[in-house]
């Protein structure tokens, strides 16, 4: 049964308050901040590759757009997490670059919150809040893919035949990592960095260590930039780590508690991906709802001003037609990434939050008292092994996999129908469509991306087949080497 009858019922009512206000806020952040600048921003990048836009992180920042997420109790603003997908498709309407400035950050905050580590979450959250009080904005990124490893180490059966170079040793005391991570989104921008290494480079997928790595730290360094087709603004940054000592008080998530849960260690990296890339391919999949959305109205506009043939171009029927089979793509995104939303609330990363009576509490609980009642717990042991409990032992194998395959759904549902909008988009428009001062292009190349990251558009359509029809055919295996297959 579809994941919005069960929850659609349930779900509180002020959700609905909250998210349009979210909408209202990012439309009027689109129009003062984002649509005067992204074509400006996007052609600076192209001329100096290395320009990094610090006035949009500085503005955003002013905004609250790094701490509307947060959660109350550790000073963030308390938002409900369903409405940071609606955000990221209005922002992305406009630009997807700037979006992505925005949402990885809450990428970086998600992981850590799949650590189910309270007390990390609450030092990285006051410095998140501290930095937007001081416009010093204090980001985070998720560090994992690798130079020779990136579809591969978002799924635990493939992540073990993986190229794996970054690698963590064990000592006392901590971690001494060595290796590098690469295409990691605002990492130059960014005070803190989510990282996901190994201790066996063999059996990366029952040796994962989540660990988070502060700016500054001796060992850590940043490599390159990549020059990128699209979504200029939002840097892709390579990370290095040389002999870097990580002391225990920066690791998330290792063996050491991953063991003292039922399931097998493979079993809860599985599960600990699963919890970062459910909201995560949701929101890219609101992402590519914007770029579908951002093409659609390109095209609208110049049908609605040209004239074609001694009529208005909107009248041809044709045009019509396509406009109309634009417009259902935007919607039928949207339904997706919606639909998402509700199984996340349901089953995963936001369990429990977004219904009544948690939803109310900690909405009508002001931020002074929420901070008091609550933080001064949440940076107990007590607070992570509750956390923990919930997370990886009150979350079924079934819950897991209606969530993960509809995640999957959300994001090359979004992503395809953005690029394919923006492809209808420069058809329709013509010349106009391909000249850089009317937009279009650039979302085509923005779009492109997205079609790439949060694992590629052809891995998510295995992990739908996985997580929602493998189960109807017992002889049906995917991920799986198959007999005479190469080697
Ligand atoms: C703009 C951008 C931003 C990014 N931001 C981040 C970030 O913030 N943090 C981060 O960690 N990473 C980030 N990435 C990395 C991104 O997640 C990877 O690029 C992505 O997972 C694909 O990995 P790859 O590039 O190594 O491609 P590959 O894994 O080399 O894939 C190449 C092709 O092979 C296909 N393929 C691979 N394996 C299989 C298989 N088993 N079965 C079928 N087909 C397969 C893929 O679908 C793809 O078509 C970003 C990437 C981009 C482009």
């Amino acid at each position: 049964m579809a994941a919005s009858l069960h929850a659609g019922p349930k779900l509180a009512r002020g959700m609905i308050g909250q998210t349009r206000e979210v909408i209202a806020l990012c439309r009027k952040f689109c129009d003062e901040v984002v649509r005067p600048r992204a074509l400006e921003i996007d052609k600076k990048l192209h001329e100096d590759p290395d320009y990094l836009d610090w006035d949009f992180v500085k503005k955003a920042n002013d905004w609250g757009f790094y701490t509307m997420w947060l959660p109350k109790a550790m000073g963030g603003g308390g938002y409900n997490f369903s409405s940071l997908s609606y955000a990221m498709e209005e922002i992305g309407s406009v630009c997807l670059a700037m979006a992505n400035l925005i949402g990885v950050h809450y990428l970086g905050f998600g992981t850590l919150t799949a650590s189910g580590n309270m007390r990390i979450m609450q030092k990285l959250c006051r410095e998140t809040v501290l930095g937007r009080k001081n416009g010093d904005p204090c980001l985070i990124t998720l560090a994992i893919t690798e130079p020779g490893a990136g579809t591969d180490v978002e799924e635990v059966d493939l992540v073990d035949k993986a190229k794996l170079g970054c690698f963590a040793k064990r000592v006392e005391g901590g971690y001494i990592v060595n290796g590098s991570k690469v295409f990691i989104s605002n990492g130059h921008l960014s005070k803190w960095h989510m990282l996901i290494t190994y201790t066996d480079l063999k059996k990366p997928s029952e040796s994962a260590v989540m660990m988070s790595i502060p700016n500054g730290l001796k060992g850590f360094s940043f490599g390159r930039h990549e020059k990128k087709m699209g979504q200029r603004a939002c840097p892709a940054s390579e990370l290095l780590f040389d002999d870097c000592f990580v002391p225990d008080e920066y690791v998330a998530l290792d063996n050491r508690v991953k063991q003292k849960f039922s399931r097998s260690q493979k079993e809860m990296t599985q599960q600990m991906i699963d919890y970062v890339v459910s909201p995560s391919r949701a929101a890219v999949g609101a992402f590519g709802t914007g770029a579908a959305r951002g093409a659609y109205e390109a095209a609208f506009k110049f049908a609605s001003e040209t004239v074609v043939d001694g009529e208005l171009y909107v009248n041809h029927e044709w045009v019509q037609s396509w406009l109309a089979e634009m417009h259902k793509n935007v919607t039928l995104s949207r339904l997706v990434y919606t639909e998402t939303n509700y199984a996340n609330s349901l089953w995963g990363l936001y369990k429990d939050l977004h219904f009544e009576p948690m939803f109310s509490i900690m909405r009508r609980t002001p931020a002074f008292l929420s901070q008091k009642l609550f933080g001064s717990f949440l940076g107990k042991p007590g607070a992570t092994e509750f956390m923990r409990e919930r997370m990886f032992n009150d979350q079924s194998v079934c819950h897991q996999c209606r969530t993960s395959g509809l995640a999957s759904a959300a994001k090359f549902t979004g992503t395809d129908y953005g690029v394919k909008n923006c492809q209808m988009a420069l058809m329709l428009m013509g010349g106009a469509g391909v000249r850089q001062d009317r937009g279009a292009e650039k979302i085509l190349r923005d779009a492109k991306l997205l079609q790439i990251y949060e694992g590629t558009n052809q891995l998510n359509r295995l992990n739908l087949f996985k997580c929602l029809i493998a189960c109807g055919c017992k002889d049906a295996c995917v991920f799986e080497e198959k007999e005479g297959g190469a080697a």
